[in-house]
């Protein structure tokens, strides 16, 4: 498979390195199957590009980005994407088989990786804690402590996990319970500061638990990965636009509301979970609306 790996990292500051490992980027929902409140007389389409708009499938293009960061002290993976050979139901991520893990290994050696954390317990961001060994789910990362937000954690029993489960398949056996099973995983409290440069913040909204995680160099913030506050470009015109598979609608809109007005503020990066079109999003306001600069 040709490579989809980004050929630069996407943030270097003096203690601050982020690469980008893209795992997908595929048509994959239909407007009304993924937003809750779509109106297309409100959220035009006709503007999007095609690495945002599928106009023949009718479905919105989707990426799958993990990113590998590294500061002072700390090698850190946020979201692990989907994964390989997984038994999932939808038919676009059923027994995936992408160059994901060879992107990784050409940055980094797994051993070397020392914190792996989802920004929260989707499907879609914690694939590769594990990968298939032997007919075994092993971790991916066996020297690194995975963390795992306690609401996460507290929410696995709850009907929109089960929902997810239903729609999906069992991600929490193949991508979860192993690292568990390894005595690799820790359970804690957002906010976390991890090093002076790395914090794990409350995000909530897609689910309860979901964090965003912020990068500051020489007392300022230089990046904020986002994880799924936003899925799509349609959101930046219309930050009400909400995902079906967001556990909290209306904190959903608070939280994308609040890292929207953040970046086009202060001019910090947003690296998202699921925009195809830019690595990394700089927004400027247009109202109460915003849009992607340059
Ligand atoms: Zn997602």
């Amino acid at each position: 498979m040709e490579s989809t790996a980004d050929a630069q990292p996407l943030i270097v500051t003096p203690n601050v390195r982020i690469d980008r490992i893209l795992e997908t980027t595929l048509p994959m929902f239909g407007l009304d199957e993924f937003f809750a409140n779509y109106d297309p007389a409100v959220h035009p389409v006709v503007t999007l590009g095609p690495d945002e708009y599928d106009a023949a499938a009718a479905k919105i293009v989707l990426s799958s980005s993990s990113y590998l960061v590294r500061v002072p002290g700390l090698v850190l993976v946020v979201d692990t994407g989907v994964g390989n050979s997984r038994d999932r139901l939808r038919p676009m991520f059923r027994q995936m088989d992408t160059d994901w893990y060879e992107q990784l290994t050409a940055l980094i050696d797994p051993d070397d990786v020392d914190v792996v954390v989802s920004t929260h317990l989707h499907m879609d961001h914690v694939g590769w804690n594990t990968r298939l060994d032997g007919g075994q789910w092993i971790p991916t990362f066996p020297r690194a402590r995975y963390l795992f937000n306690r609401l996460e954690i507290d929410a696995l029993g709850d009907d929109s996990v089960t929902q997810s489960l239903a729609r999906n398949g069992d991600f929490v056996a193949d991508s979860i319970t192993p690292v568990f099973d390894a005595g690799l995983a820790e359970v804690f409290d957002a906010p976390l500061e991890l090093t002076a440069h790395l914090r794990l913040e409350p995000g909530p909204g897609d689910t309860a638990g979901h964090v965003v995680v912020r990068l500051v160099d020489e007392g300022r913030t230089v990046a904020l990965i986002t994880g799924d506050v936003f899925h799509h470009a349609l959101q930046f015109e219309d930050p009400a636009l909400t995902s079906r598979f967001s556990s909290l609608p209306d904190e959903a809109v608070a939280t994308r509301k609040r890292v929207f007005a953040e970046s086009a503020d202060s001019g910090v990066p947003l690296l998202a979970g699921h925009i195809a079109a830019h690595p990394a999003l700089y927004l400027e306001r247009e109202g109460d609306r915003f849009r992607v600069m340059g």
